[in-house]
């Protein structure tokens, strides 16, 4: 018999009560390191002083009004993320599925606007993962999340991971731009280089394309930069951001360059709740903390420490740990062992964790994270490499 639940996930046996910063407390009353981070969203950790504080004198003075009217908070948040970045303009959404679906069609009408509505097509990356709405899938191209829904949204074209040829040879008289996470989240924290990400810039500039960057999970800091593209030293023409932009909250966004974004005229595209005035108070009070420039050098000093002992337990641990890649605190673990036992095997140790494609654990802790959870985690990993290690010799010898 279904659960009242639709049970479309495969979840852990374990709810939670309350959270502490980066710890997380379960309804049994176990306490657990929250490396998960509600899949890089909660980038300020748990109940925040100052994100608590502004939903709360939200949400006693007004929760939502539509975009019939003008919204004081989405403004303010635009003009920040404007002064922020390559942006010149903003719009908000509620998940990152609908940013990545605003760049899509803003990436479209671009091309329809200058006359060339012909030029409707992204090309993706195999391994990609964009969200889960039909054209998100389709941009994605991963055949378990399109099996079973219907002809694939047209206008994909995707290329194998990392093979710059492949992409060249894709870019026809129908493509509209490239879309690309600077680092493949899902898809097993996947980088392509920051060269790479250079390449496509240009390559979009030689074909007066546009580049398309989905910076959902490596954004707000993740990486060690407010966005990931910052490493390479480009910039986009569009952007889809979410996860740690309302810091738990749920709220998305498409940044975009005045140019790009110039087919995006009245009654082009919306949502009813989108910048909703509760997401925008969240929103602006990440920003508060986020764009202190101590934030980020925070992140880097952090993830510096985490990767140099992660590379002490890999050396350790060959036999569980084929590798540890990534950049700042989106860290993945290339395992050896399959991924699912040493997610569970952290987590029965009190370690959250997120499994991730091409066999990987990622690490996503909130970006406020000091050393002496990095210790704390690090010693669980050790912990529960150890004993899969052991697994085998066991069993060999019944
Ligand atoms: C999480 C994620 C999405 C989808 O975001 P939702 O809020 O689940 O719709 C899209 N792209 C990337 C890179 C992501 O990590």
């Amino acid at each position: 018999m279904i659960t009242p639940l639709l049970p479309t996930y495969a979840r852990a046996d374990l709810a939670f009560d309350r959270g502490e910063g980066p710890y997380l407390i379960a309804t049994t009353g176990e306490r657990f390191l929250d490396f998960a981070g509600g899949i890089a969203v909660n980038i300020l950790g748990h109940a925040h002083p100052h994100l608590v504080a502004a939903l709360d004198a939200q949400a006693a003075k007004l929760w939502h009004t539509s975009n019939l009217y003008r919204v004081p908070g989405q403004e303010r948040l635009a003009e920040r993320l404007v002064a922020a970045t390559f942006a010149d303009t903003v719009f908000f959404g509620n998940s990152g599925a609908e940013a990545v679906e605003c760049s899509i069609k803003m990436a479209r009408k671009y091309h329809a606007a200058r006359g060339e509505p012909e030029r409707y097509r992204l090309i993706t990356v195999e391994g990609a993962f964009h969200g889960r709405t039909l054209a998100t899938i389709a941009a994605g191209g991963q055949k378990k999340y399109l099996e079973g829904f219907g002809p694939k949204v047209d206008g994909f074209d995707q290329v194998p991971f990392g093979d710059h040829a492949a992409l060249k040879a894709a870019i026809g008289p129908q493509t509209a731009g490239i879309l690309i996470e600077p680092i493949q989240g899902e898809g097993g924290i996947r980088p392509f280089g920051w060269d790479y990400l250079r390449e496509l810039r240009a390559l979009c500039d030689e074909h007066g394309i546009l580049l398309v960057l989905d910076e959902i999970q490596t954004g707000f800091g993740r990486t060690g930069k407010l966005f990931a593209h910052e490493w390479a030293g480009i910039t986009p023409d569009i952007m889809a951001i979410a996860k740690g932009l309302g810091g738990g909250f749920p709220v998305g966004a498409c940044l975009a360059t005045e140019k790009a974004a110039a087919g995006m005229t009245a009654g082009t595209h919306g949502s009813t709740f989108g910048g909703n005035p509760l997401a925008m108070a969240v929103g602006n009070a990440v920003l508060d903390v986020v764009l202190k420039p101590e934030f980020v050098e925070q992140v880097n000093r952090v993830a510096n420490y985490l990767r140099q002992q992660l590379a002490m337990i890999a050396d350790k641990h060959g036999a569980i740990i084929e590798e540890v890649r990534g950049e700042g605190l989106m860290v993945g673990l290339k395992c050896k062992t399959t991924n699912t036992d040493l997610v569970n095997a952290l987590r029965d140790r009190g370690l959250l964790s997120v499994g991730a494609g091409d066999n990987t654990v990622r690490l996503l802790p909130p970006l406020i994270i000091d050393e002496t959870q990095v210790r704390e985690a690090v010693g669980i990993i050790n912990d529960a490499c150890g004993a899969l290690a052991y697994q085998p010799a066991k069993d060999a010898a019944k």
